[in-house]
């Protein structure tokens, strides 16, 4: 599932793409047809990424909606666009790009008061605009009042919008804390340090378009190049890069999680 660093790349591209131009919006699958006649040929002003949801802002205070879930993924064209390949939900075509939506959790066309409902629900994005610090103490007061493990209270989209899987483990790997550690017993300078190497790697996750926690020194190769696993230091490995003892997996908030249980006791 794409983390917060994806939905912001996706949404600055998309930007780039059509911001400024009516745009043909139409359901080759058909399950969006309604929705699409309400936006088609109106002119698309900006998309727009909260955590992992994405908001396409038209000239008519409409919007599209689109939470990608486990299985949504975006085919990019030139335009005009070939034949679709499988269930197209959505498809969107400018002046010299078009894009295919094919398998979301959501794809809607909503006004403002829904995005603010959306919005309301989820915590604070490290990566949306507004104060740092008033995110960080939203966040702190979140963790601090519950008993839930601290590798739960991630994950919640109410506490912090953005977060998944890979940014959960890397993140604790990355601090030596251990992630069953409820939220009430985290001390501030250990929340401190975990705001921060968090904010960082979803930063570098938006420069490079896909997650990377491990420094260019470790990897022994500039951070752009690298893919797969070898762009991180725990999820999916087998051994653990500074004690080289095995990882291990438990599972938290219903998702694997990975881990060394010896250097995050
Ligand atoms: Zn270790």
């Amino acid at each position: 599932m794409p983390e917060g660093h994806k939905t912001h790349f996706l949404a600055r591209q998309h930007t780039g793409w059509f911001a400024g131009q009516a745009l043909s919006v139409t359901s080759p699958q058909g399950r969006f047809r309604g929705d699409a006649r309400k936006v088609s040929r109106k002119v698309m002003e900006r998309c727009e990424a909260v955590g992992k949801h994405l908001f396409y802002h038209f000239e008519n205070d409409r919007l599209i909606h689109v939470h990608l879930g486990r299985y949504g993924k975006y085919r990019t064209h030139s335009s005009p666009p070939p034949a679709p390949v499988g269930l197209v939900r959505m498809r969107l075509v400018g002046e010299a790009r078009s894009l295919d939506l094919n398998g979301p959790t959501t794809c809607r066309v909503i006004d403002q008061h829904t995005r603010r409902e959306v919005i309301g629900k989820l915590g604070p994005d490290p990566l949306a605009e507004g104060s740092s610090a008033r995110k960080k103490r939203l966040v702190w007061e979140a963790v601090r009042a519950s008993r839930k493990p601290i590798g739960a209270l991630v994950l919640d989209q109410s506490v912090i919008a953005g977060v998944g899987n890979i940014f959960r483990a890397e993140l604790f790997f990355e601090l030596g804390v251990d992630p069953r550690l409820p939220g009430a017993a985290l001390d501030k300078a250990t929340f401190d340090s975990l705001w921060k190497s968090l904010v960082k790697m979803m930063r570098t996750g938006l420069k490079y378009g896909k997650i990377v926690t491990v420094t260019a020194k470790e990897a022994r190769a500039p951070l752009a190049t690298l893919e797969g696993r070898d762009r991180f230091r725990v999820y999916g490995k087998a051994s653990c890069p500074r004690c080289d003892r095995p990882i291990e997996t438990i599972e938290i908030a219903a998702r694997k999680l990975y881990w060394c249980p010896a250097c995050q006791g």
